[in-house]
């Protein structure tokens, strides 16, 4: 890849995360003043009359649900900052020749901090919950059914926990499915669409009996374990969202097809996989997650795990959204032309660096690349 182009998708990059951490920062702000506002309601409501006491049982409740958006807010302002601080920034600054841009770090560094404002938000949280608590105990100990009211909340902390753990999946991150963490070995990767790439793409394949390799996919896999790359494939797997299997068919599938390839001597490092719908299936008004190819989450997600450096790093995929989400980071691309040739339906404007035939022909590719003396 050109400079000037691996300049233009770093900085590119670089705008999505800020504007990703930017995003983050006036969230926190909107979840902490509906906080306020939610607690000041529920005591004021709960104070005003006292056959409305009970009201205050509720501020434990929206406290938890606050508080856990909250902290998962800074969990990833984290991840996105310290993506941009260790890699792409000094990689732009090695690559343009300047340092690193000082105005960012000053904005980051001012709504970064988390340490106090976090913990303050854990603390406010045990302060809520457990004075709102010992005033209801006081108030109501007498009162038989008191046993009720506490079972009632007990199970509106369930509850909220429950709700909690769905606003999390509502986050739609890109999800890891392989054994055991593998150590990062390369520092670049090729990664590999699944499906049509590797296995014949039938009708969201999830049965161990309907794995079927396309031709020439477990040489490529082969030719590849010899390349000095780590191989990650990265797949979208909306079938689980569509509840055509579940995700515990799925990680037996790709366990089989480890396995497979592996028997055959080739290497399969990680896998990654988007569990949510496609953009052609989402409902109006939804918003889709970061991580469903063409968008590049699983990418940017296996290159915090295995300390990538994308701009050196190839993917190798059969649809036209496979192109883009590796275009974006700054990987090659290469389109093979089993399963749907880049033709599949609502294909994306986009141009891979290379067509190969099949699997085998894309490692071809790669290794002209890396080992550029051994190929005739
Ligand atoms: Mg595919
Ligand atoms: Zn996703």
């Amino acid at each position: 890849m050109s400079q000037e182009r691996a300049i233009a998708h770093l900085e590119a990059i670089r705008q999505d995360i800020r504007d990703e951490i930017k995003k983050r920062v006036q969230q926190r702000d909107r979840y902490s003043i509906q906080l306020t506002i939610a607690l000041s309601a529920i005591v004021a409501v709960s104070f005003s009359n006292p056959d409305w006491s009970k009201v205050l049982i509720a501020a434990p409740l929206v406290s938890i649900y606050f508080t856990m958006l909250i902290l998962y807010s800074y969990r990833v302002h984290r991840i996105s900052a310290a993506y941009l601080r260790e890699k792409i920034e000094p990689e732009l600054a090695r690559l343009c020749e300047t340092s690193p841009d000082i105005e960012w770090e000053k904005y980051y560094q001012a709504h970064a901090v988390p340490g106090i404002r976090e913990s303050f938000f854990k603390w406010a949280l045990w302060v809520v919950t457990i004075a709102s608590l010992v005033y209801l105990w006081t108030l109501e100990s007498k009162n038989c059914g008191f046993i009720i009211a506490l079972s009632l909340t007990t199970a509106a902390y369930i509850g909220t926990a429950l709700w909690i753990m769905c606003a999390f999946r509502r986050e739609k991150k890109a999800m890891r499915d392989w054994p055991q963490k593998t150590a990062p070995r390369y520092r670049n990767a090729v990664f590999l669409d699944r499906d049509g790439t590797i296995n014949v793409d039938t009708h969201f394949p999830h049965r161990i009996e309907s794995l079927e390799f396309i031709p020439k996919a477990i040489d490529g896999l082969r030719l590849l374990a010899t390349l000095p790359l780590d191989i990650i494939v990265a797949s979208n797997q909306a079938g689980i969202a569509r509840g055509i299997f579940t995700r515990n068919q799925m990680s037996q599938f790709n366990a089989e097809l480890r396995t497979r390839v592996e028997d055959a001597g080739g290497r399969i490092d990680a896998f990654y996989f988007c569990p949510h719908l496609e953009m052609k299936h989402l409902r109006p008004g939804d918003s889709p997650c970061a991580c469903s190819k063409p968008s590049p989450g699983m990418l940017l997600e296996a290159a915090m795990d295995f300390k990538l450096d994308l701009s050196k790093s190839f993917l190798i995929g059969d649809k036209t959204s496979d192109i883009a989400a590796g275009e974006s980071v700054g990987c090659v691309t290469i389109l093979v032309k089993t399963g749907k040739e880049g033709k599949e339906e609502g294909a994306l404007p986009v141009k891979p660096e290379y067509l190969a035939e099949n699997l085998y022909d894309a490692a071809l590719i790669l290794q002209s690349y890396l080992e550029p003396g051994k190929v005739n």
